[in-house]
């Protein structure tokens, strides 16, 4: 069953599969009609995304970024929609994320040859190509050399957070990046809140979180099971959220992945989400569909 809106996902321009123009015409086939990429750390993806997007009239496309932060033991994600993709100085601070996730990933691949289980940065490159790098680019290496059968194995015994082969990134906070995110007019959301539900954190960060100009979580998600969308949902009320939600469509397959669109994301919250953008006037910023 596919919904009509899908908020978050990535292209070839961080670590997705397909390219921004596969990734929309993917999506589209699925029916999906409101839709956000959100590549890790990367904008440069955006202008093919609007150029797609605008092929097909009834079609909203939100230019959007999904940001890498830390906290204590965990790491948590914060999706920026409607941003002002074009403003300098977000640019320049997005260069210098992508000069550490280099630096972090030459780190790893010496951590892996240490371990004896030797991969080529090339074939990192290779596979992050001409975007943002990332562990699951490391991760595919390691599987082509045989040292693993798939991407979550490669996660679960080298590259997860407490695997031997992880590396530290450097260190922005959920409040920082709201801040970044804000300042460029952008709405800032929560990502996939299960493992902070986990670490039992939640609740504190979001009551920070919401403090620093949150507006969203995404609480309809890959695998999340109604039970856990009922939490979450209770959640987002609970702290003034609006509840969004995402395929995150990577195209890398594994048990978790779900195509775009196939989310049980209802339509309620994602208006909500653009009256939001009218009145903060970064509406315009989106491609809005002809027929809406
Ligand atoms: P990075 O941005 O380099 O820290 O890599 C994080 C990305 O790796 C996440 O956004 C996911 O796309 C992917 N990832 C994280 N954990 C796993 C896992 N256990 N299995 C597969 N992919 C994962
Ligand atoms: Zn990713
Ligand atoms: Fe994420
Ligand atoms: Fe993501």
């Amino acid at each position: 069953m596919g919904s009509l809106a899908d908020l978050h996902s990535h292209s070839t321009f961080s670590d997705g599969r397909l390219t921004p123009s596969q990734l929309i015409d993917l999506a589209y086939r699925n029916g999906v009609r409101i839709f956000s990429m959100t590549d890790h750390d990367i904008v440069d993806g955006l202008p093919e995304a609007f150029e797609t997007a605008g092929r097909h009239p009834d079609f909203t496309f939100i230019p959007g970024i999904e940001m890498s932060t830390d906290v204590p033991g965990s790491e948590v994600h914060i999706l920026g929609h409607f941003i002002d993709w074009h403003n300098e100085p977000f640019l320049q601070r997005l260069r210098t994320l992508q000069k550490s996730r280099l630096n972090r990933a030459h780190d790893m691949v010496k951590k892996l040859i240490e371990l004896g289980k030797p991969i080529t940065w090339e074939r990192v490159q290779a596979f992050a190509g001409e975007g943002a790098v990332g562990r699951p680019h490391i991760a595919l290496a390691l599987v082509e050399a045989g040292h693993v059968s798939t991407v979550s194995e490669a996660f679960d015994q080298y590259l997860g957070r407490n695997g031997p082969a992880y590396v530290e990134r450097d260190r922005l906070s959920p409040e920082e990046v709201i801040s970044l995110l804000l300042g460029v007019g952008g709405l800032a959301t929560l990502a996939h809140p299960r493992e902070l539900l986990a670490t039992g954190t939640l609740e504190g960060l979001l009551g920070a979180l919401k403090e620093a100009g949150l507006t969203g979580m995404e609480v309809y998600y890959q695998d999340y099971l109604p039970e856990e969308v009922a939490t979450f949902r209770a959640l987002a009320s609970k702290f003034g959220l609006i509840p969004l939600g995402g395929s995150d469509y990577h195209g890398l397959g594994g048990p978790q992945q779900r195509e775009p669109g196939n989310i049980p994301l209802p339509m309620e919250p994602v208006e909500e989400l653009l009256s939001l953008a009218r009145d903060r006037g970064a509406i315009e910023r989106a491609r809005i569909a002809h027929a809406r």
